[in-house]
């Protein structure tokens, strides 16, 4: 699976900080629960941060420091859980952000989790298989003091995929003496992996896609969808929505984007992406554009699938989709945000959107600890269920508290962290 595929977007360097950005959302959210002030301090703050500065053996021979982050927002409901991703831009006040989103993100879909995010500021394009593989094993040792089944269990993100866990299980595993899987998800099968695992954030894309189609009365076959970001995620919500009969029109990746009104030959697409490393140069574009041009085609559906603070007050009133689904975290400032409602167009928010990864995550860290493993059949099914039911539960909060699918989302899993809380007490 295509994961060094990402959108790096000129106009995200000089965005909103994206942990402000959730703690006004996580605000905006207590207000309306009128959630105890005491809560409140407690839950707008990460838990615990951690920075490790190492040294890594780099291929000519000479020693280079890497500077990487483990955040753990929250630990209230169970292990904290979340990925770790590895880019030139990462920042702590990034991975804090991405450690209280996955926070909501698991209590939405009810997983028994807390929050976690974990990051390396490096260039994987820049590094050998080599680099890459004694960076990890030297970060993964870094973070042993935090990471565990029973404490924080990391996964894929930003540029890192299954070979990067296999690294991860095996260096922690070694440390022990013994084989850990379950200390870490998105491992490949041959080591405790999942059936379904690498799909499953498209896969629960697809499944909120549709269920916003059909409270929008929008029909997926008349329905037009641009993606920006065809790494994991934004590839395979392409090819599932593909299947299901919407007209996928435009798509991007770090080198650019391309588009043809009538509708893209997605699986040939992923062939061409395969065989080349990027979407340009595809046969069946009608033309080329950039990322910020393909964030206001006149499409019904848009799906950022790459990285933060992809629409913010310069650009959100030009967006023309009327359903914006949020496949990467934090694409939306609340700046944005409120031009969106303000504007009718519907946004399902990332916490939601794309909970469909750390779900079948849970499946997986489930079968590792039990040793007993399922079918796809069943993953996918059980996949499905949850994120309708979460579907449905933050559509009702909205329609209750007259406000956005956010806030709905955010009032469900922040009462659901804040009573856990609240009944646990204070310690000591
Ligand atoms: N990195 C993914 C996310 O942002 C998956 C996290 C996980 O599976 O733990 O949701």
């Amino acid at each position: 699976m295509a994961s060094n595929v990402l959108t790096a977007g000129a106009e995200a360097a000089e965005a909103a900080n994206p942990y402000e950005t959730a703690q006004r959302q996580f605000d905006q959210a207590a207000a309306i629960l009128d959630l105890d002030p005491g809560l409140r301090q407690v839950l707008r703050e990460v838990r615990r941060e951690f920075t490790v500065n190492f040294p890594v053996r780099m291929d000519d021979g000479s020693i280079r420091v890497f500077t990487g982050y483990r955040v753990q927002h929250n630990l209230t409901r169970g292990p904290a859980k979340g990925g770790i991703r590895y880019h030139p831009q990462v920042s702590l006040d990034e991975v804090k952000a991405l450690s209280m989103w996955m926070t909501w993100k698991c209590a939405v879909t009810n997983l028994p989790y807390g929050g976690a995010k974990g990051g390396v500021i490096c260039d994987p394009t820049q590094l050998s298989l080599q680099e890459l593989e004694n960076l990890t094993r030297r970060y993964a040792s870094e973070i042993s003091l935090l990471i565990g089944p029973e404490s924080d269990i990391p996964a894929p993100d930003v540029n890192t995929n299954q070979q990067t866990m296999a690294w991860i299980m095996d260096t922690i595993s070694m440390e022990k003496g013994y084989s850990v899987p379950a200390t870490v998800t998105g491992k490949p099968l041959s080591i405790g992996g999942s059936q379904g695992r690498p799909a499953a954030t498209g896969r629960g894309v697809m499944v909120v896609t549709l269920e916003a189609c059909r409270r929008m009365g929008l029909d997926p076959s008349q329905a037009t969808v641009a993606i920006q970001g065809f790494g994991n995620v934004g590839s395979v919500s392409a090819e599932l929505l593909h299947g299901q009969g919407f007209k996928v029109v435009a798509v991007s990746d770090v080198f650019g984007g391309i588009h043809n009104p009538d509708g893209l030959d997605v699986p040939a697409l992923l062939e061409h992406q395969r065989t080349t490393g990027k979407v340009r140069g595809f046969a069946g574009a009608r033309e080329e554009i950039s990322n910020s041009a393909l964030l206001e085609l006149p499409v019904h559906i848009l799906i950022p699938a790459a990285l933060e603070n992809q629409f913010t007050m310069h650009n959100a009133a030009r967006v023309q989709a009327k359903l914006v689904v949020e496949a990467a975290n934090g694409p939306t400032t609340p700046e944005a945000d409120d031009i969106f409602h303000q504007r009718g167009v519907v946004v399902v928010p990332d916490i939601l959107a794309n909970a469909g990864g750390v779900t079948v995550s849970y499946f997986e860290w489930v079968q590792d600890l039990q040793s007993f493993f399922w079918e796809e059949s069943e993953i996918n099914q059980r996949l499905t269920r949850i994120m309708e039911q979460a579907y449905h539960q933050v559509d009702d909060l909205a329609q209750q508290h007259r406000t956005t699918l956010r806030m709905g989302a955010y009032c469900l899993a922040v009462k659901r962290v804040a009573d856990a809380t609240a009944v646990r007490g204070i310690y000591p």
